[in-house]
C-alpha cells in the first residue's frame, strides 16, 4: 500500500510524519537533522531564491522586510499581502513553500533508504479556522506538489496520538500552547467515536509573548529604558527576540540561565532565576486558564472542571515548567505530557489520521462531528446601535441549520439585503465592529411590497464548514453562497504548483 504522511503547519515550526515498521508514527527529521522545521521563509534580495526554515529564521535578525513569519496568522485575512522584491506575496503562496521545504527534505532522507517520495498526505489545521482558511490550506498544498488526502483539526491529531484506547469513556482538554497561539479543546471519546465538545483560543498568544516579556524584563534589568515595542522595527529586535528565546527554552531545563544580547552594537548579559522568569508571565499563563475555564462554560453541554479526566499537552510552550505546575494545580486531573512530545503530537496524529485513511484497521476510532468554527449571523438595529444577530452559532455542531425572521421596513421596497456577517462569539448579539461581513446581497423582490412583509433567511452550514443562505419573501426564493475571498483559481494552483516543482528551497 502506498505510504501517506500527516503533516502539522504550524504557526512557528512544521513538521512531517509517517507510520514507521512497528505501527507507530515517526517524525521524518530535516536534512538540519531536526524534528521540526521553523515556518519561515526568507526571500533573497539579488535572485528569485528563498530559504526556510532554520536558515531563514536564522536570517531574520539580518533582513527582516525580506523575512516572513507566523504567516498562519494571516489565513484568514483575505487582503493580506507582503510586498517583497516587488511581488506581492500571499499566505498561501509562504504556506506553500513551506510545505514544499517539508516534502523535499523528506523526500532527500528517504531517497537514500530508496523509500518513495512524499504524495499523499493530510495537513493538520487549527480547529478554529473556518472554510475558507481550510480551503486555501488544501490549495497550499496542492502547490506544494501534494495530494491533500484530508484536513484534520489539530487537537484531534494530537488526541489520535495520545492514544485513543487511553482515551475511551473519558471527557480531557488538548492544551495547546505554541510559539503564536494558543488553542485548547474539550474532547469526549465514547463507544469509539472522538467528539469535540468546546473550542476556544487567542491566536495573538504563544511562545513568543513569554520570549518579549524576558526581553522587556531584561532590558529594564540592564538600565535600558526601552521596551520591545519601542525597538522592535530597530535593526538588533529580531536578533535580541530570538536570544530571548534561547534564554527562554534554557530555562525550561534550568533553574536559571544567562540572557545574552547585543543592542547598539554593546553586549549585555543578565543572570535570570526560573522563578523570576515564571513570575514576569504569569499573566500570561493566567489568560491561557481562563480561557480553560471558559471553554468548560461554552461547551455544548455544561462542564465543569470536575468532570475533565485528563488533561493533553501540545505545543512546544508546553515545555515551560509553569504550564503543567499551574494546570495541575488548578485542574487535579493527571496529565501525561512527558510521554507525548509537545511538538510532535500533531504531526503524527496526522499520520495515524492519514493511515486510517488508507484503511489501516490499527487505529480504531470515529471521528464524531465537529463543531462549528465560526459564528454567523445578520445585521440588526437595536437600542445599542447596529448589533449582528447571530443565526449559526460556533458552539453548535459543523452540520447546522437556523432560520431568521424579519420584516420588510419601508413602504414600497422592492430590494431586501440579505447580510451575512462571520465572528468567533459565542453570544447572540454582537457589536457589529467585532465581526466581518461576508455576505452583501440583495433579494430582488419583482415589484414594491408593503411595508412589514416578513423575510425569511434560512442558513445552513455543510460538512465542511461551507455557509448558504436562502432568502424568501413574498413568494421570491433565491439561494446565495459566500464568496471565498482570497481563493486561488484552478490554473493558478496548477501554474503555481509547476513552478515549484522545478524549485528546490
Ligand atoms: P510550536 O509552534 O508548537 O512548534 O511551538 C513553538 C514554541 O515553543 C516557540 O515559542 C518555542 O520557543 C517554544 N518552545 C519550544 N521548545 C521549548 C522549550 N524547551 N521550552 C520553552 N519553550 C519552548
Amino acid at each position: 500500500m502506498e505510504e501517506v504522511f500527516g503533516i502539522d503547519l504550524g504557526t512557528t515550526n512544521s513538521c512531517v510524519a509517517v507510520i514507521g515498521e512497528d505501527g507507530l508514527p515517526v517524525i521524518i527529521k530535516n536534512l538540519d537533522d531536526e524534528f521540526t522545521t521553523p515556518s519561515v521563509v526568507c526571500y533573497d534580495e539579488d535572485s528569485d531564491e528563498c530559504y526556510v526554515g532554520k536558515e531563514a529564521k536564522s536570517g531574520m535578525g539580518g533582513a527582516p522586510d525580506q523575512t516572513v513569519a507566523f504567516i498562519k496568522r494571516e489565513m484568514s485575512n483575505p487582503n493580506y499581502r507582503r510586498e517583497i522584491n516587488g511581488k506581492s506575496v500571499s499566505p498561501v503562496e509562504v504556506s506553500a513553500l513551506i510545505l514544499k521545504k517539508l516534502v523535499d527534505d523528506a523526500n532527500e532522507r528517504r531517497s537514500y533508504d530508496g523509500l518513495s517520495p512524499v504524495r499523499k498526505a493530510v495537513i493538520t489545521v487549527p480547529a478554529y479556522f473556518g472554510a475558507m482558511e481550510r480551503e486555501l490550506t488544501a490549495q497550499a498544498g496542492q502547490i506544494a506538489g501534494l495530494e491533500v488526502l484530508d484536513l484534520l483539526n489539530e487537537p484531534t491529531a494530537a488526541a489520535l496520538n495520545y492514544g485513543t484506547k487511553g482515551l475511551e469513556g473519558k471527557t480531557f482538554m488538548v492544551y495547546d500552547l505554541g510559539g503564536g497561539t494558543f488553542d485548547i479543546s474539550i474532547m469526549r471519546m465514547q463507544n469509539g467515536v472522538l467528539t469535540t465538545l468546546s473550542t476556544d483560543g487567542d491566536h495573538k498568544l504563544g511562545g513568543v509573548d513569554w520570549d518579549i516579556a524576558l526581553l522587556d524584563f531584561a532590558l529594564q534589568a540592564c538600565g535600558l529604558d526601552v521596551t520591545y515595542d519601542d525597538i522592535r522595527e530597530e535593526k538588533d529586535a529580531a536578533k535580541m527576540l530570538l536570544s530571548a528565546e534561547i534564554c527562554k527554552k534554557n530555562l525550561s531545563k534550568n533553574d536559571r540561565a544567562t540572557f545574552k544580547f547585543v543592542y547598539k552594537r554593546k553586549p549585555y548579559f543578565k543572570e535570570i532565576s526560573r522563578s523570576v522568569f515564571e513570575e514576569i508571565t504569569e499573566n500570561l499563563v493566567d489568560s491561557t486558564v481562563d480561557m480553560m475555564y471558559h471553554a468548560l462554560k461554552i461547551a455544548r453541554e455544561p462542564l465543569s472542571p470536575e468532570d475533565i479526566d485528563e488533561i493533553i499537552l501540545v505545543g512546544g510552550s508546553s515545555y515551560m515548567p509553569m504550564i503543567k505546575k499551574r494546570i495541575q494545580k488548578e485542574f487535579r486531573c493527571s496529565l501525561r505530557l512527558d510521554m507525548f512530545e509537545p511538538d510532535r503530537a500533531v504531526a503524527k496524529g496526522a499520520a495515524l489520521h492519514a493511515a486510517r485513511l488508507q484503511g489501516d484497521r490499527s487505529v480504531n476510532v470515529q471521528l464524531g462531528e465537529d463543531m462549528g468554527a465560526r459564528s454567523y449571523g445578520t445585521d440588526i438595529n437595536t437600542e445599542n446601535g447596529v448589533m449582528v444577530q447571530n443565526i449559526l452559532l460556533r458552539t453548535s455542531p459543523m452540520i447546522y441549520e437556523n432560520t431568521f425572521y424579519f420584516s420588510t421596513s419601508n413602504e414600497g421596497q422592492s430590494m431586501v439585503s440579505i447580510s451575512l456577517f462571520e465572528n468567533t462569539s459565542v453570544e447572540e448579539y454582537v457589536p457589529i465592529k467585532k465581526t466581518t461581513r461576508i455576505m452583501d446581497k440583495s433579494l430582488d423582490l419583482g415589484g414594491p411590497v408593503p411595508k412589514g412583509t416578513s423575510v425569511v433567511m434560512h442558513v445552513t452550514r455543510n460538512k465542511e464548514g461551507i455557509v448558504h443562505v436562502i432568502g424568501e419573501c413574498n413568494g421570491v426564493r433565491e439561494e446565495f453562497s459566500v464568496e471565498t475571498k482570497g481563493l486561488l483559481e484552478q490554473g493558478e494552483v496548477d501554474a503555481l504548483r509547476k513552478f515549484l516543482s522545478e524549485k528546490r528551497v
